[in-house]
């Protein structure tokens, strides 16, 4: 039987698992702090965990982390990890600094199958789902390294969205359990508002994130019409519109000073002109308490797709402003890296030649440039 990464565990599942092994239950929260908390790898550095409980572990239990296939340092601080997860599959984390902020940018999956026309993951198709410990890997890793790095003991990631490949709420069951590792107290301790789940729409569970765990969301909207929408985010099709907007307005409800982040990536002639901001306005307002947050489309050849100019962008935000709905418009950090995302992994499967897939090419990675005031409900009124 091949050892447990208890990096794949909750804190709760933690508990059984050394209820398993006949150990008492709050073993389990010292075993979690010494991971999750003092990025411990092996079991001989705990030193308060009872020796006969260490020895135990040895053989049953690991600490697995991802293997580094590279690291790219922006000049502007953003930092990007390329990981290997097997078979010729890579994904990338990003960590993203400012000044009151640092926030990393994490994949849930190796490829995505939703296929959004101006994505590069999409196009590249779906390999697997990262397990919970693959995921939550992403976070152990790059928090404790960089307390190394820069001789900190307190904690450096502030702020944690889940935007790198994947579609997360496509691999719900890994998901949530990373997310509780990410806010508890014993774990990570980051408050709901301050973990982001992004997805491109999938309704059904977003009811369920709503009860098992519910964190800030961001939904990849990109088009005010179902017709546009079925097009770029093929995923409409089973989930229009008015059905994400419903499932996003319940979001809310058990929590009503948090609001939705709408993603709408600027597609030169497909979704900036006037007439889809005014499309955009009478969707959301009076409707949801929402911030729209304009993405410059980052361009790649297979998508026959290109980036609004960015006189475009400030208008329609302007008209957005203007309706009374807060808009942000996102800055791309670390460009001479390649920070958001693709490029790198789509190399490592060149050379791998494991698959022969498309190179990705980079994206955005999420950073608001303009600071704005919380959001209210928009009303039309
Ligand atoms: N699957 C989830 C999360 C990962 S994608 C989702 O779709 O929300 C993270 C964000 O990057 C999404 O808003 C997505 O629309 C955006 N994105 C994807 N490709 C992009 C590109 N080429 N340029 C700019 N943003 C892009
Ligand atoms: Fe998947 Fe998100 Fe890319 Fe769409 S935008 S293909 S959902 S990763």
């Amino acid at each position: 039987m091949s050892a447990a990464n208890l990096l794949d565990f909750d804190l709760e599942g933690l508990a059984v698992f050394c209820e398993q092994l006949g150990e008492k239950r709050f073993r389990a929260t010292q075993l979690f702090r010494w991971i999750h908390q003092k990025g411990a790898t092996r079991f001989d550095q705990m030193s308060d965990l009872a020796k006969s409980l260490r020895g135990k572990l040895q053989g049953v239990a690991s600490i697995e982390a991802l293997k580094v296939i590279s690291e790219h340092v922006s000049s502007d601080g953003t930092i990007k990890w390329l990981f290997d997860v097997g078979d010729g599959n890579a994904i990338e984390s990003v960590f993203i600094p400012e000044d009151d902020r640092a926030t990393l940018c994490i994949s849930s999956q190796a490829g995505c199958a939703v296929g959004c026309r101006f994505c590069s993951t999409g196009h590249q198709g779906f390999s697997r789902n990262l397990s919970t410990g693959e995921i939550i890997a992403q976070l152990w890793f790059a928090e404790h390294l960089l307390r190394q790095r820069f001789g900190r003991t307190d904690r450096i990631i502030s702020n944690v969205v889940m935007m790198g490949m994947g579609e997360p709420l496509q691999n719900y069951a890994a998901l949530v359990p990373a997310l509780r590792i990410m806010l508890d107290d014993h774990g990570y301790g980051l408050s709901r508002r301050r973990v982001t789940v992004s997805t491109s729409g999938v309704v059904p569970m977003i009811e369920r994130l709503q009860k098992d765990c519910p964190v800030a969301l961001a939904v990849s909207l990109h088009a005010p019409n179902d017709g546009l929408r079925d097009e770029l985010v093929p995923l409409n099709r089973k989930y229009p519109i008015d059905e994400l907007l419903q499932a996003c307005s319940e979001y809310l409800t058990a929590a009503p000073r948090d609001f939705i982040t709408f993603e709408y990536c600027m597609l030169d002639g497909v979704n900036d002109t006037d007439v889809h901001a005014r499309q955009l306005i009478d969707l959301v307002r009076g409707r949801i308490s929402c911030k729209i947050n304009l993405i410059p489309f980052n361009p790649f050849p297979q998508s026959g797709l290109h980036r609004s100019g960015m006189d475009r962008v400030q208008a329609f935000g302007r008209l957005l402003q203007d309706a009374g709905i807060v808009t942000t418009v996102r800055k791309t950090r670390g460009d001479d890296i390649d920070a958001a995302c693709g490029q790198l992994a789509g190399e490592v499967q060149d050379r791998t030649q494991a698959h022969k897939r498309m190179t990705r090419q980079p994206i955005s990675v999420p950073v608001v440039v303009e600071t704005t005031a919380r959001p209210r409900p928009s009303s039309s009124n």
